[in-house]
């Protein structure tokens, strides 16, 4: 299958995003390598990591790999990685997203994003969760808009494409939107079927900024705010349902449900088959009594409640949206 099956979506940077991109939380070097070279060759061009993820470097090794074998190309590939909370202090983030590029083993990224409004200490690159004296998170408040104004220099330096926000909500977006010279081109939430943001999409359509949904397949194997009566978006009757009439798995509705809808979808998968499955979304398309169906499920469930950060003045999910 050819990569140019994936659309890409317009970015107000003048970057164009494939909507559909592999995620790699939880992918560490025994399997993410294995997963971004099946996923390259399957047809994938859009990779999303972080600095937090600690993967950084074997994704680039195969990236690298597979561009030196001419299998692609860099400027065909849409790289996204994420500034940690730690590195949130201007003097921080272009070293942290130089240390990222070298990981990366590339000279720019894609799209570099701020993953999430809580700032931590800094203390050494190492530390990703500080703890102070009595063991609880040690936060930083560095303003975002200081932060953000080492992103714009980033997009200057020619270190990052387009720049953007992850975990953000509309009240923290609306302020970096007031100020900044370059505009977020992306924010990247937990969205799927049971949590369509609209509130969300809507107002960063309204300024031009494109959604990112994380968690697309309902994140089963998330390690942290496991709520065991959740309930389990995969298996839900209605996608079952849908998938059946589709000829199609429920993820892989689940995921054309979210591109009709407007947002980029990023699932993570470290299993050949379901990587394959999950590119294999742009042949069929969901009716519309079909998607007014999967539209009721939406009742506001997020996965990743981010409670370990809930102290912060910044936690993002105090607001309604
Ligand atoms: P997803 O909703 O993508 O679910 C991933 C899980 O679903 C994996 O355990 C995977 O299992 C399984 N899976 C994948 N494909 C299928 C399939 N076809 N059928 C059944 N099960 C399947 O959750 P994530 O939390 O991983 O979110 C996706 C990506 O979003 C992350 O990997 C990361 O890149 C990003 N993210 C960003 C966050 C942020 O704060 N900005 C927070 C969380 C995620 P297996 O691997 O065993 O195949």
């Amino acid at each position: 299958m050819s990569a140019q099956i994936v659309p890409r979506i317009l970015l107000n940077s003048g970057q164009r995003m494939p909507v559909l991109g592999l995620g790699t939380y939880q992918s560490k070097s025994d399997n993410v390598k294995e997963a971004v070279s099946y996923a390259l060759d399957v047809g994938y061009r859009h990779i999303d990591t972080a600095y937090s993820y600690g993967n950084e470097q074997d994704i680039g090794e195969v990236v690298q790999e597979k561009i030196q074998k001419g299998l692609v190309k860099r400027e065909d590939l849409f790289i996204v990685t994420k500034l940690w909370s730690t590195f949130h202090k201007p003097e921080h983030v272009i070293p942290s997203l130089k240390k990222s590029l070298a990981n990366l083993q590339v000279d720019y990224v894609d799209l570099y994003l701020v993953h999430n409004p809580c700032g931590f200490k800094y203390t050494d690159e190492s530390n990703l969760f500080p703890t102070d004296a009595d063991n609880n998170v040690w936060y930083d408040q560095t303003d975002h808009m200081d932060t953000w104004k080492e992103l714009e220099k980033a997009v200057d330096q020619g270190l990052a494409k387009s720049i953007g926000l992850s975990n953000f909500n509309k009240r923290q977006i609306e302020r970096i939107v007031q100020s900044a010279r370059i505009k977020p081109a992306n924010l990247q939430v937990e969205c799927h079927a049971y949590f369509m943001q609209k509130p969300l999409f809507d107002f960063c359509k309204q300024h031009g900024i494109t959604l990112t949904a994380y968690g697309p397949l309902g994140a089963p194997t998330r390690l942290f705010s496991v709520n065991p009566n959740d309930p389990v978006l995969l298996e839900d009757p209605v996608v079952v349902e849908i998938a059946k009439l589709c000829g199609k798995t429920p993820a892989q509705v689940l995921l054309r449900y979210l591109i009709q809808m407007g947002r980029i979808v990023i699932p993570k998968s470290k299993t050949t088959n379901r990587i394959k499955a999950n590119f294999e979304i742009f042949d069929f398309e969901i009716s519309p009594e079909n998607v007014a169906k999967l539209g009721g499920l939406d009742r506001h469930l997020r996965y990743y409640p981010f409670d370990w950060c809930k102290d912060s003045v910044e936690f993002p999910f105090r607001d309604s949206y």
